[in-house]
């Protein structure tokens, strides 16, 4: 088995209303798939996060030449040449997310060839449906900071009677609005009063904040029983996250913005977070997400992957999620985007709140052929 041809399929969305989160405004929904096809006429799908410009260009015309010819079932040594050799093409510089998009795709011809899901190949399923969060709570152009708290508030209680039974919101509304930590903690309070206190709670500052301020407000998430604070200060300081998880009585979480085993080992050496995200479109793809789970075993840390992709960056975090000890949970977008929705022939979906794990082969999906058609770019 070999591969024949590499290319980079961009599909893009844009939203009927836009929304922000702490860092910035989103407009749109844009995602650079990749599309492996094997000698044998299989395909497998990845996804990279991030824009399609740069992904787009490295995955075709500097990996695809290189690739071709390669045997995708060789996926864990591709996934680490590939790293050396992207680093030397580009100095300090390794495009994780195409080396995510690209191990994708193979494990999911991998699994094809072998007629397993990807999640047998990584040693077995430890489970056949996860608990799901609820993600989303991001916020609109308002003008009141009431109108805004009762928008968040409505839709968190619209999760629960979906099913849902944990709930992740966001804070850190200072660069966008009049408003800043008490108006965040506020708004974490306003969802606690309506759900009650049995439904799970998770607050984002997507790194908001400067460290006095976020341990004022991780102070204040802990009376309110919130199970992680994510990402409160930017990702570069792993040592001021250990620190700040050290006084915080409120577990951190992060990992969204870190790629690769040597950048969680540090993170995890240092002990800045209880609960470590590694998002399979940019920490290195399944090969990388699998292998920070493992290492997350070894430090006593729950793996959650981070998930905000299409329908190929959530069957991929599925599979990987069938796999990770202890009690993980999936991170479920629930923003309306079709191409999240649509791209799969059968939908993945919630299940009151879990949702069930695919156990076609590879990644255990069909892609819609008229979704991906109806959101290309080129
Ligand atoms: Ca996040």
């Amino acid at each position: 088995m070999y591969v024949e041809q590499v290319e980079a399929i961009p599909l893009r969305r844009d939203l009927d209303e836009r929304f922000a989160n702490a860092q910035k405004w989103i407009d749109s929904r844009e995602y650079c798939l990749v599309r492996i096809t094997a000698d044998d006429g299989s395909v497998g799908w990845g996804e990279c996060w991030g824009p399609v410009a740069g992904n787009r260009e490295i995955v075709e015309r500097t990996v695809g030449p290189w690739l071709t010819g390669r045997d995708p079932r060789d996926v864990e040594a591709i996934h680490d040449e590939l790293i050396v050799r992207l680093r030397s093409s580009y100095h300090s510089y390794v495009p994780a997310s195409v080396v995510s998009g690209v191990d994708i795709a193979l494990w999911d011809l991998y699994g094809k060839a072998l007629g397993e899901p990807i999640s047998r190949l990584l040693g077995g399923r430890e489970r056949e449906r996860v608990r799901a969060y609820a993600t989303g709570h991001f916020w609109g152009d308002v003008d009141s900071f009431d109108d805004l708290r009762d928008a968040v508030v409505a839709e968190a209680t619209g999760h629960v009677e979906a099913g849902f039974d944990a709930l992740k919101n966001k804070i850190g509304l200072a660069r966008h609005f009049p408003w800043g930590p008490e108006e965040d903690v506020a708004l974490v309070r306003a969802i606690r009063e309506a759900v009650g206190d049995d439904v799970r709670l998770m607050t984002d500052a997507n790194h908001a904040y400067d460290v006095a301020d976020a341990r004022r407000v991780g102070r204040a998430l802990a009376d309110l029983d919130v199970h992680f604070f994510e990402e409160p200060i930017p990702p570069a300081g792993i040592e001021r996250y250990a620190r700040l998880n050290d006084q915080l009585a409120v577990p951190l979480a992060g990992g969204e913005c870190w790629a690769f085993r040597d950048e969680f080992d540090r993170v995890l050496d240092a002990g800045a977070v209880d609960y470590v995200q590694p998002d399979v479109t940019s920490a290195g793809g399944v090969t990388s997400t699998r292998r920070v789970a493992t290492m997350a075993e070894a430090a006593d840390v729950q793996c959650l992957p981070h998930v905000f992709g299409s329908a190929v960056a959530l069957a991929a975090s599925l599979q990987v999620l069938a796999t990770i000890r202890g009690d993980p949970m999936l991170e479920f977008d629930r923003t309306p985007n079709p191409i999240r929705e649509g791209l799969a022939v059968d939908p993945i979906t919630n299940d009151g709140n879990s949702v069930p794990i695919p156990d076609a082969p590879g990644l255990g999906i069909e892609v819609d052929e008229e979704t991906l058609a109806a959101f290309r770019l080129d």
